[in-house]
């Protein structure tokens, strides 16, 4: 395992990522701060957020997903939830050549959770980062799986295939609204399409606290890929978000956000700028991707221009369905 100093080096690296990916202005980012990344930030060691909150972080940091995923453990009485169970064995962080094997996962959310009844393993979505330990967890402790669908994809897009946890197995699915509740802690369902078409946030009634997935995190805005990432969905999901009241985020990746609106405000007008953009860019006549990419993403990482032609191309398709864009042979141009 890295050794403290080289994980708080990696979680810099990375935190100064979207200044350059996705957020010119750097404003997204900035107003995340207001809470310093917690000093602990080791894999597989259970770390105290709230009485009724605990985290465990997964081996598996990579570019993207940070400094790995955080497993989020609710409840603090006999029986508890284990939101994103996490990666298992290999194949676990989308893509990347580093790739971390995840063993030992499940053994330290076992050890989290020591005399406590795991009610429920629940899942934000099936990406590959989130959900396969879920299996393995049921099998060790006999909990039910509850929370997203699973996913069925007729077309799996260029990193699907990569991406998903075809595997996935839920006992029940929970829809918008839904709640579970255990001793001394109620989780209600959020449904947040975008990033995926099966995501959902989970609402922690009692502190007001959400666990937002991959749907809203403070370090980088999400990446929204078609065919299954939706940018009109996403859209929608985050106003959703806004209009509720929650006190905290607790993404999957990153730290925690305690001004949840401000944030959010934030990525609505980040992604409306972006719209602005492609078509300024259309105007001057680019009409593939790459040369959008080239022209709006100055200093990119080379390794995230795909992630960044996938998000282009998803506002090109919400455009394309507004009737302001049309698309032949590749070239898009304006309606
Ligand atoms: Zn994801």
């Amino acid at each position: 395992m890295e050794d403290q100093a080289a994980l708080r080096h990696h979680a810099q690296l990375f935190l100064r990522r979207p200044l350059l990916f996705d957020d010119p202005e750097c404003h997204i980012v900035l107003m995340s701060e207001d809470k310093p990344w917690p000093d602990s930030i080791h894999a597989g060691e259970c770390e105290q957020h709230e009485p009724l909150v605990r985290r465990v972080l997964a081996p598996n940091p990579s570019p993207y997903t940070f400094t790995g995923t955080q497993t989020w453990i609710v409840g603090a009485g006999s029986d508890v939830a284990v939101i994103d169970p996490g990666p298992t064995g290999s194949g676990l962080s989308i893509g990347d050549p580093a790739d971390i094997n995840g063993a030992g996962h499940v053994d330290a959310i076992l050890r989290a959770t020591e005399g406590q009844r795991i009610a429920a393993i629940l899942c934000t979505h099936t990406h590959r980062d989130h959900s396969p330990a879920a299996a393995p967890l049921r099998e060790a402790t006999g909990a039910p799986i509850i929370g997203c669908a699973p996913l069925a994809l007729t077309d799996d897009g260029p990193r699907a295939d990569s991406a998903f946890d075809t595997d996935y197995a839920p006992d029940r699915i929970l829809t918008d609204g839904e709640r579970i509740s255990g001793d001394g802690w109620t989780i209600e369902a959020v449904a947040t399409p975008g990033h995926t078409s099966n995501h959902l946030c989970f609402g922690l009634v009692e502190t007001g606290a959400l666990f937002t997935g991959d749907h809203v995190m403070a370090w980088s805005t999400s990446v929204v890929s078609p065919p299954d990432g939706d940018m009109a969905a996403y859209m929608v999901s985050l106003s959703k978000l806004y209009d509720r009241k929650d006190r905290v985020y607790y993404p999957a990746h990153g730290p925690a956000v305690f001004k949840p609106q401000q944030l959010v405000r934030g990525m609505l007008g980040h992604r409306k700028q972006r719209e602005r953009q492609i078509l300024r860019e259309l105007e001057k006549g680019a009409s593939v991707i790459p040369d959008m990419v080239k022209h709006m993403y100055k200093g990119l990482d080379p390794r995230l221009t795909g992630a960044a032609g996938r998000s282009v191309l998803a506002h090109l398709i919400d455009l394309e369905n507004r009737g302001a864009v049309r698309v032949q042979n590749d070239e898009w141009m304006l309606a």
